[in-house]
């Protein structure tokens, strides 16, 4: 983020912070019976803080700027409003939620049929990585709710026969920050200019950035701000630790440190999809059970792998900065920053993927020579000092030779599993970073997306 961001972002003042001081009801905030009984089937027993805030606004009719990271409720907090006005004017193509993940896109599907299934909600994901034939069905079935990457949608807008949004009451943008951080703005733009602008518009973001206030501008009308908690702090019971090490002994004190904690869960973050998938196979190798989640896999691995990894079938998930945002993983017990991030800001994503939810967790950032400037930088957002995580060098050091025979297996993996790839002729390549790429380059801009 732009230095000038970051001022708004950390400077960002809201209307309603008004603490929530007493647990209130669903009923209490306006959410008619039949969805508080399915809040009470999911186990909902009293709203969250972004709930109790936006809830009724949006029952007003008013749009809403939601300041709220997941994990708080924010689903629940679109989602009931929407279902709840479906009911009172039942009409397919009511409501599109943009969403930057395929994942997400999936998790926000889930929820909105898990809260109106008694109402016989119909919802469509449209994400890349999927056929677009099956998706074109499935449109022309018109759903009440679509649940969307902005890529994709805009490829249906363009070329579905006969699919048009031209009657949408509800428009969400979900994770605002990150669909623009993704440079999803040109298709963000497509999509405001086919939809009405008689509608109701719900923004929500970790973050208020300087280009998402140019969105609200653009899209929000008069709208309420709610916000939950202020970004740049990380939560009391999470125990944040350091280790400095020399680079090339980094998978030695990774598998030290999987050893010394065993019998916890492990999200493991690396910088590229490459060492993710490398790391994953090294750790195989050596008994962990350990699972990759990275942006060159296809749509059903990844989700194959999320799921075996909240089923509990696998301790350990590696993952890129995709991962770091947005899941809702309720169990991991130690985040590893196994590569330093490059943007602070991505820290604390990170570390936000443990001890949520009043439960305590670890995180142990790996910080080799050619990372103290960045690990500062870090220390200095998060304004303290973190203390160095305890090692028993020499138990470290008696790992090497097992590590590097390891090492040499998986390298020989990798090199397997990329020529079977090629052979394959493999089109796995409409992820949302291809499909980013192509539009860009359609767009005849020269900036190069990354490939998380
Ligand atoms: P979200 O921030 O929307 O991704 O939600 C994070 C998690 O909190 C999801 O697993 C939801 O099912 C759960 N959740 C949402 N609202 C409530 C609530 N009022 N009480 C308990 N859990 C909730």
């Amino acid at each position: 983020m732009a230095a000038g961001e970051e001022e708004a972002a950390a400077g960002t003042e809201t209307e309603s912070e008004a603490a929530v001081e007493e647990l209130r009801s669903f009923k209490d905030l306006g959410v008619t019976d039949v969805l508080c009984e399915a809040c009470d089937q999911l186990g909902w027993k009293v709203p969250t803080k972004i709930q109790v805030e936006a809830i009724p606004v949006a029952l007003q009719g008013r749009d809403v700027i939601g300041l709220a990271e997941t994990g708080s409720g924010k689903t629940g907090a679109f989602a009931l409003p929407i279902l709840q006005a479906l009911l009172e004017t039942p009409q397919r193509l009511f409501a599109l939620v943009l969403t930057p993940t395929r994942e997400l896109a999936f998790q926000i599907s889930e929820q909105f049929e898990a809260l109106g299934s008694s109402i016989g909600v119909q919802t469509t994901v449209i994400v890349g990585g999927i056929d677009t034939m099956s998706q074109s069905l499935a449109l022309a079935k018109k759903p009440h709710v679509i649940i969307a990457t902005p890529g994709r949608l805009v490829d249906h807008l363009e070329n579905t026969k006969g699919f048009n949004l031209r009657a949408l009451k509800f428009l969400v943008m979900d994770e605002a920050d990150r669909i623009l951080n993704m440079d999803f703005e040109t298709e963000v733009d497509k999509i405001l200019k086919v939809i009405p602008r008689d509608r109701k518009t719900f923004l929500f973001s970790a973050t208020m950035t300087k280009k998402v206030q140019k969105l609200q501008r653009a899209a929000l009308k008069n709208p309420v701000k709610c916000a939950v908690s202020s970004k740049y702090q990380t939560v009391e019971k999470l125990q944040q630790y350091y280790i400095f090490i020399p680079s090339k002994f980094k998978d030695s004190y990774l598998v030290y440190i999987l050893n010394e904690l065993a019998g916890n869960s492990f999200m493991i973050f690396c910088s590229t999809c490459n060492n993710t998938q490398r790391t994953a196979l090294l750790l195989r190798n050596l008994g962990f059970t350990a699972i990759p989640l990275h942006g060159q896999m296809s749509q059903n691995k990844r989700l194959g792998s999320l799921n075996k990894f909240k089923a509990k079938a696998r301790s350990i998930l590696l993952a890129t900065d995709v991962a770091s945002r947005g899941l809702d993983i309720p169990h991991v017990d130690v985040v590893i920053n196994f590569d330093i991030p490059t943007h602070s800001k991505d820290y604390i994503h990170r570390v936000g993927r443990t001890a949520r939810a009043g439960r305590s967790g670890k995180s142990i950032t790996f910080v080799t020579q050619y990372d103290v400037e960045l690990f500062q930088r870090i220390e200095h957002l998060i304004g303290k000092k973190l203390p160095a995580f305890p090692m028993q060098e020499e138990e470290v050091m008696m790992l090497t030779e097992r590590v590097a025979e390891a090492q040499r297996i998986a390298r020989m993996e990798l090199r397997e599993q990329g020529e079977k790839k090629r052979s394959r002729n493999d089109n796995d390549d409409d992820t949302e970073e291809a499909i980013g790429v192509r539009n860009k380059v359609a767009g005849g801009k020269k900036k190069k997306r990354k490939a998380f």
